[in-house]
Parts: structure tokens; C-alpha cells; sequence
């Protein structure tokens, strides 16, 4: 039987409780692991010498042997933007599918905040992925192209932020890469949880988990994960439109779709991070602003508008004119008094923009370079 990572919390903890060894070592395990990936760099997949990890129960090592491998992926190749902002990490996984992480550095301290220096210091975001492909099928995303392959395990999502974590200091997190990450809830809280404890101490408040709007996970999502941020994948104001481009929308309507988010408010009292990807002349005419608008108004809610990436020829879609970009914006902000930010392009060079996260190797990294992302760390409030 195929070893499992030994980020896979539940499973470690179980086996623990069978052998009779406190559960307490887990994260000590996981720190002489963390910082041995951080010496070993690219290659923590080949190492399998448990006897090195110091004081752990005698009864522990053979356990470790037998079941476990400080990780179960590897990271295959990472490319880098021009402007190396982005780093895109190509990661193979034990069953032999890829998965894609991005990792997005931004300096907090570029721009102005009310006409002042805004504070703060270089920062990194992990977009880490949910699952190999994806099920929804979203008709401008590249990832939705593919298909669903398979679920990743919580050990393997915890891996994706130990191989980022190689080649960056890592402070965000946002579940906005492949997959659907409601659709892996077991996995995905599971991860959670290891990121937020000893030893990646992540705080939820820098963890963004992204969705379609799977309504049922999100009446538990709070419950499970408190000071987690949501992020909704809205992109549309109604639900014939959202039908048209979202396929997942029709299990899911717009109506149950808000009541979730009313109820997940109302016990969070957390914001919501809607995500709106502008598609020309289907979702971003002054119409939809205003509809937008009257549907989020009773919200706490940033939305951040996403200027469509170009998937080659998967999809027919085109990018939105700046003006009308900014047309939207000015309507959401002015008439409804809802924040609003304008998603920056970065990674497109490397295919490691929102949406294009398929697996595929970029051949060619000299079709202009990626912005500086300013302010992803904005949707953190
Ligand atoms: S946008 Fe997200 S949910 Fe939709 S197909 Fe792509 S990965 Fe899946």
C-alpha cells in the first residue's frame, strides 16, 4: 500500500491512537520536516530517514516507517514571471497527476493609502490547489476545461505551503487554485486546521477559501473553520447569466446561493469576498453593475472585479475594456456604497493567473511581463 503524507493529520492522529503515542509529537514531527524541507529544498520526497527526527517515543519510528513519508509529492519544475512577482510551482503528486501552486510576492508598502505611505513590507499569497481538474466546469476557466480527475488528501494540500514555503516566506493563503475546494470539505478543513497550528501557525484571517457556492458547505463552513474568509465566485448578478457561464449554478441558484451567505453572515459576522470576472458583453454592461449592486447591498461584502485572463482557444470570451472596468467599479462604489477592488494582472506570462491554473508547461515566458500585484492582501481585511 502506498504510503500516505505525513501531513495527513487524521491519519497520523488515528495510527498514533492505535499505537498509544500522544498526539502531542505530531507537530514536532511536522516542524523537524518543515525545516528539514527548508535545508533540503526540492528534494524532501526522496528522504525517508525518520530515526533522524529527535525525541519522538521509540514506538514512533517503525510507525513512521511503515505508514508514512514526509511528502508523498514532488515538486517538479517552478517557473518564474519576468518581473519574478510570480512563481508558478508545477507539483507532481504520488498518482502521478499534477497540480499547480502560485506563489505571489506584492509589497505591501507600494501605492498610496488615503494620499499617505501605506505600511507594511514585502508579502507572499499562496494559491494552492483543491483537487486534480475540477467538476464545475466554469466556461472561462481553464482548470474547469479539464475535467475532474481526483480529490487531493489534506496531506498533499499541506504540501503544496511546504514547498512554497521553500521558496518563500509565506503569510497568505488563498484556496483559489484547481478544484473546487467545498467539494473536498473533509480535506480541505482537515488542512486548514494543520496550517493554522504549530508549526505553520498561519492566522485564519490570512486564509481565503474560495467557491462556486456549494450552499451546504457553506451553512457549515463558519462552524468548522471560524475567521476563515469566504470568497464567492459570483460573476454574474442573475441567475440566467450565471447558468450560462457557471454550469454548477443550476444545482446551486442564486436565490439558496444568497440566503447561505445571509445565514453564514449573520453567525461569522465576517465580510464576504465576492469575486466578479468581467467577461465583454456578457456580465460587465452598467445594467449588471446596478443589478449587482441591489443584490450585495444588504452585505458586508468587497467585491473585486477580475479582468478576464485570455485561454487561448478554450474559451470565446474577451477581456473588458479599462473604461468599462472602471465604469463598473465607480457604479458599485458610488450608487451602492460597496468596496470595491480591481483584481491586478499578474502571471499571465507564466499561465498562473486567476483561472489559468491547468497543468501545462509554459514554452513561452517572453509575451510581456506581469504587473506588480499591489493589494491581494486587501481582500484580507
Ligand atoms: S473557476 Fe474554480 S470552480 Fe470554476 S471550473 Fe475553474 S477551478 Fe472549478
Amino acid at each position: 500500500m502506498a504510503l500516505r503524507s505525513i501531513f495527513d493529520a487524521a491519519e497520523v492522529r488515528a495510527e498514533f491512537q492505535n499505537a498509544g503515542i500522544n498526539s502531542q509529537f505530531i507537530p514536532l514531527i511536522w516542524k523537524y520536516i518543515l525545516s528539514l524541507s527548508l535545508s533540503l529544498s526540492l528534494s524532501l520526497s526522496l528522504y525517508t530517514e525518520w530515526d533522524d527526527v529527535p525525541s519522538l517515543p521509540s514506538s514512533a519510528y517503525p510507525l513512521l516507517r511503515s505508514k508514512f513519508k514526509p511528502s508523498t509529492s514532488t515538486l517538479h519544475s517552478v517557473f518564474d514571471s519576468i518581473d519574478e512577482v510570480t512563481t508558478k510551482l508545477l507539483i507532481k503528486l504520488q498518482n502521478g497527476a499534477f497540480v499547480e501552486a502560485v506563489i505571489m510576492r506584492y509589497d505591501t508598502r507600494l501605492g498610496k493609502y488615503g494620499g499617505q505611505p501605506r505600511p507594511g513590507g514585502p508579502r507572499a499569497t499562496l494559491c494552492i490547489s483543491s483537487q486534480v481538474g475540477c467538476k464545475m466546469g466554469c466556461k472561462f476557466c481553464a482548470t474547469g476545461s479539464m475535467g475532474f480527475k481526483n480529490n487531493l488528501s489534506s496531506g498533499e494540500i499541506v504540501e503544496q505551503l511546504v514547498h512554497a514555503s521553500c521558496l518563500a516566506q509565506i503569510r497568505n493563503v488563498v484556496f483559489m487554485g484547481m478544484g473546487e475546494p467545498l467539494n473536498n470539505y473533509i480535506a480541505l478543513v482537515e488542512a486548514v486546521r494543520v496550517m493554522t497550528g504549530p508549526p505553520f501557525q498561519l492566522s485564519p484571517k490570512r486564509i481565503t477559501v474560495s467557491t462556486v457556492g456549494i450552499t451546504h458547505a457553506i451553512k457549515k463552513f463558519h462552524g468548522d473553520l471560524p475567521n476563515v474568509n469566504l470568497a464567492v465566485s459570483l460573476h454574474a448578478p442573475v441567475q440566467d447569466i450565471r447558468c450560462q457561464i457557471m454550469p454548477a449554478a443550476r444545482a446551486f441558484p442564486l436565490e439558496k446561493l444568497m440566503d447561505a451567505l445571509q445565514e453564514y453572515q449573520k453567525n461569522s459576522q465576517q465580510k464576504i469576498f465576492i469575486e466578479y470576472i468581467l467577461l465583454d458583453g456578457v456580465n460587465d454592461e452598467e445594467q449588471h453593475a446596478h443589478q449587482l449592486g441591489q443584490l450585495l447591498e444588504t452585505f458586508e461584502v468587497v467585491v473585486n472585479l477580475i479582468p478576464f485572463n485570455p485561454i487561448g482557444t478554450l474559451s470565446h470570451f474577451r477581456t473588458s475594456s479599462e473604461q468599462k472596468v472602471i465604469k463598473f467599479q465607480k457604479i458599485l462604489r458610488g450608487t451602492y456604497n460597496i468596496r470595491t477592488t480591481i483584481r491586478k494582472q499578474m502571471g499571465q506570462d507564466i499561465s498562473g493567473a486567476c483561472g489559468q491554473l491547468v497543468v501545462n508547461i509554459p514554452d513561452n515566458r517572453s509575451n510581456g511581463s506581469a504587473a506588480v500585484l499591489a493589494d491581494i492582501e486587501d481582500l484580507s481585511l
